[in-house]
């Protein structure tokens, strides 16, 4: 037995807030990701952005220091070719006329000018010493550090200089921090800083708010020193930093900081000034600010990702919950009788065995006796209201642990507890429905056809026990008069016995297998033959003959013995015509009509059909049936009986006695012949009460104006019984055993025994 869906569904469930935590963690993880690479990635931009900012501010520094280099030799040439006199006034006007604030010029005899101005005060010897020890270029042009005795009166630590012929010299200070306040370095202002240093590091000029130059730095190397962690990496860049300017050659290295930064330091030679280098380096503090809003929205967009995604898991999982309850209801439920199903019945069952192990158990499969009836005579919708019934019956004569499921059509399963009060219980439900159907103005008997299981300790597959309550129930026929088979070994061989004959029942038939023998009924008074009953014989190809016992009762349930009796019906007819044509006159014969082909539409036209086709003439042929035909709808089984006897056939009521037979029945229906069963007789022949009753019976069935046969009569002395009650015609072994067709012409035909 299987476990139960209700595992299967919380498996389910299970597997949809697995995937959806999985996929949340996983955008999650993305996300972050995504906001990691696109921060990352930003710094490489800005870095990269800072470094060609820092290359292109480098080119425009030199560009600017080299033109104010030739501007200043042209001045130079311009006062070489002056008089002496005239040199203050040309400085005059050179000023005026050049972007220079200010111009200095030293000569022995002039002494040190400044914007034309003798600077009285100033020692001239000093300045000539200083400015002719500088390292003029090809174009005699020096651009670089201002010599330190001479930084105080010109304010800047850069100077430009050129000499003038006859040992005077023309120059300028460098205000590099107000080139840097200018666009030209504003990008690298605005991130960070921009300084000029010379080759060991000594910071010759700064941008305004210079971090390095506030925390109290002389030199880059101290700042960085300073500054940085200390770490590997920071080391490796500044000795790539200063392995860079030995060379000459630019680039930049990052310097992780002490406070977590990284500081990114640019560098690249000033070709057109002695040992300086153009330094811009920024902090990504900074940029952190920058990343904020980017980040944010990263943040954000990750938060709407992740609550768009807890809705969305949330709904799947609520669809998934109703789709789980729909799937159920379709897995467990019949949409029928609105009961629950096989699927539901095989979980249940396994549940409640299990929970009440000494609980005997018992399994009912039952289906409805001729549901197919019910379904033609009253029509599907009043049809499906009985299995309602079934159904809704149930619970209240069983308990919770007891369950009836319809499987379908109208196949039903039942498990109940297996007491000594379960037949009266089942009862009482069959009643219950019964008295729904006829309040639902159904007149037809609802008849449970069961096949019975009692569960065993050591059963344990649910299956395998409903199958053998369905082998049990196929075993009893819809015509029974006991509707219940409980299961055992040899029902097992009965039903291959079952399949054996019904998988050639159809080719015996084509195959004219199934012989007509005769038994004769005799007249006791006249001691002679009167007439025979018609019994059939399965001859076998391989020369067996099987006994009607062996086979009627498989037709009579799958519906056979319809096409059979008709069969044997019409062999009857015809021998009768051939017996005719010959010339002789046929004994009556009498042909059993089981009750299947009785209901079979257009009955009696097929009777009459024959009747004419074989010229039958009237009273020759009987037609016995059985009581049990008036059990349900005996005002439509009347009337075919009253237009049969129309056709000139006669009617007998078979095995009277066997059953519960009816005395009234022999008032309403038009029998003509009762044929007393032979059982019955045999029993009632035993004691004194009895033969008399069989005598009144002989005795009323006569003043009725109907004839009496009796059946099964095997010795003398029950020959004599009968002729003393008055029953005239009999029939049984002691006359003759059923014989075949030839034997029968040869014995009651041929020898001029018929009359
Ligand atoms: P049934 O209609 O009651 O037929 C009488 C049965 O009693 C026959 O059994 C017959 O051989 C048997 N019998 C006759 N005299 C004696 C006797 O003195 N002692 C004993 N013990 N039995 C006697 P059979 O031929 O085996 O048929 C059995 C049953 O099978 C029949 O009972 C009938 O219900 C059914 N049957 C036979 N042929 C047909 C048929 O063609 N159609 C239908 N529907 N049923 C048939
Ligand atoms: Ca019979
Ligand atoms: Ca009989």
């Amino acid at each position: 037995m299987k476990s139960g869906a209700s595992s299967r569904k919380s498996r389910a469930v299970r597997g949809i807030l697995i995937m959806g935590t999985v996929a949340l963690l996983t955008c999650l993880v993305v996300s972050l990701v995504l906001v990691l690479i696109l921060q990352d990635t930003y710094r490489k931009q800005v870095s990269s952005e800072f470094q060609s900012q820092h290359v292109a501010a480098g080119n425009s520094l030199n560009r600017i220091l080299n033109a104010d280099g030739e501007e200043l030799s042209r001045l130079a040439v311009q006062l070489l070719r002056s008089e002496r006199a005239d040199i203050p006034s040309e400085l005059e006007k050179g000023r005026e006329f050049s972007s220079f604030d200010e111009l200095w010029y030293v000569d022995a005899e002039l002494g040190v000018l400044k914007n034309g101005e003798p600077q009285e005060d100033l020692p001239v010897e000093l300045f000539l010493t200083l400015l002719m020890k500088l390292e003029y270029n090809e174009s005699g042009v020096y651009i670089g550090i201002t010599p330190s005795a001479l930084r105080w009166p010109l304010g800047q630590n850069a100077m430009t200089a050129v000499p003038v012929g006859d040992g005077a010299f023309v120059f300028i200070p460098l205000d590099l921090e107000a080139l840097f306040a200018t666009d030209v370095f504003s990008y690298q202002v605005s991130l960070g800083e921009c300084l000029v240093v010379t080759k060991v590091g000594e910071i010759i000029a700064w941008s305004e708010d210079s971090f390095i130059v506030d925390m109290g730095a002389e030199s880059l190397q101290q700042a960085v020193l300073d500054y940085s962690d200390g770490g590997r990496t920071s080391k490796q860049a500044w000795h790539n930093y200063t392995y860079d300017v030995t060379r000459g050659a630019s680039g930049y290295v990052t310097i992780l900081t002490r406070d977590g930064y990284r500081m990114q330091i640019s560098y690249c030679p000033l070709r057109s000034a002695q040992k300086l280098y153009f330094i811009s380096c920024y902090k990504d503090n900074l940029l952190e600010k920058r990343l904020q809003p980017l980040l944010f929205g990263s943040v954000l967009a990750c938060s709407i990702i992740i609550v768009f995604m807890i809705v969305a898991l949330g709904y799947v999982w609520a669809t998934a919950k109703n789709t789980n309850l729909t799937v159920e209801r379709l897995a467990y439920e019949d949409t029928v009788t609105g009961g629950k199903n096989l699927n539901y019945f095989r979980e249940f069952a396994f549940n409640v065995m299990l929970q009440s192990r000494e609980t005997p158990f018992v399994i009912y499969r039952f289906d409805i006796a001729n549901f197919r009836y019910i379904n033609e005579s009253y029509g599907h919708q009043r049809a499906d209201k009985v299995l309602v019934s079934c159904i809704e019956n149930f619970s209240k004569r069983f308990s919770e642990k007891e369950l009836c499921v319809r499987m379908d059509a109208d196949q039903f399963l039942a498990l109940m507890i297996n007491d000594s009060l379960l037949d009266k219980r089942f009862d009482e439900y069959n009643n219950d429905v019964n008295a729904d159907a006829r309040g639902n103005n159904i007149k037809y008997p609802v008849r449970f056809k069961c096949g019975i299981y009692p569960v065993k300790k050591q059963d344990h597959d649910i299956d395998v026990m409903i199958d053998h309550a369905n082998v049990a129930r196929k075993t009893v026929g819809s015509d029974s008069r006991n509707l219940r088979a409980v299961y055992s070994e040899h029902i097992v061989d009965d039903m291959r016995k079952v399949d054996h004959i019904e998988s050639r029942q159809q080719k015996a038939l084509a195959e004219n297998e199934f012989k007509v023998w005769l038994q004769p009924k005799w007249d006791i008074y006249a001691n002679r033959i009167t007439g025979a009953e018609a019994l059939v014989r399965w001859e076998r190809a391989d020369g067996t003959v099987v006994q009607p016992g062996q086979f009627i009762p498989v037709f009579e349930n799958n519906g056979f013995i319809e096409q059979l009796d008709f069969y044997t019906l019409e062999a009857v007819c015809r021998r009768m015509h051939e017996l005719i044509e010959e010339g002789v006159a046929p004994l009556p014969v009498s042909v059993n009509q089981s009750r299947l082909l009785l209901h079979s539409p257009d009955y009696v036209e097929n009777v009459e059909k024959l009747i004419k086709q074989y010229s039958v003439p009237a009273g020759a042929i009987e037609l016995e049936i059985t009581e049990s035909v008036f059990d349900n709808e005996r005002d439509e089984m009347i009337g075919i009986i009253r237009r049969l006897k129309l056709l000139g056939v006669r009617l007998s009521m078979d095995d009277f006695g066997a059953g519960y037979s009816s005395l009234k029945m022999l008032t309403e229906v038009p029998f003509d012949v009762i044929k007393i069963d032979g059982q019955f007789f045999a029993e009632s022949a035993r004691n004194d009460k009895e033969r008399l009753i069989l005598t009144k019976i002989v005795e009323m069935v006569d003043s009725l104006g109907m004839e009496v046969v009796c059946e099964g009569v095997e010795s003398e002395e029950q020959v004599n019984f009968l002729q003393r009650i008055g029953c005239r015609k009999v029939q049984g072994y002691y006359f003759s055993r059923p014989v075949s067709e030839p034997d029968f012409i040869r014995r009651y035909y041929k020898n001029g025994s018929e009359n």
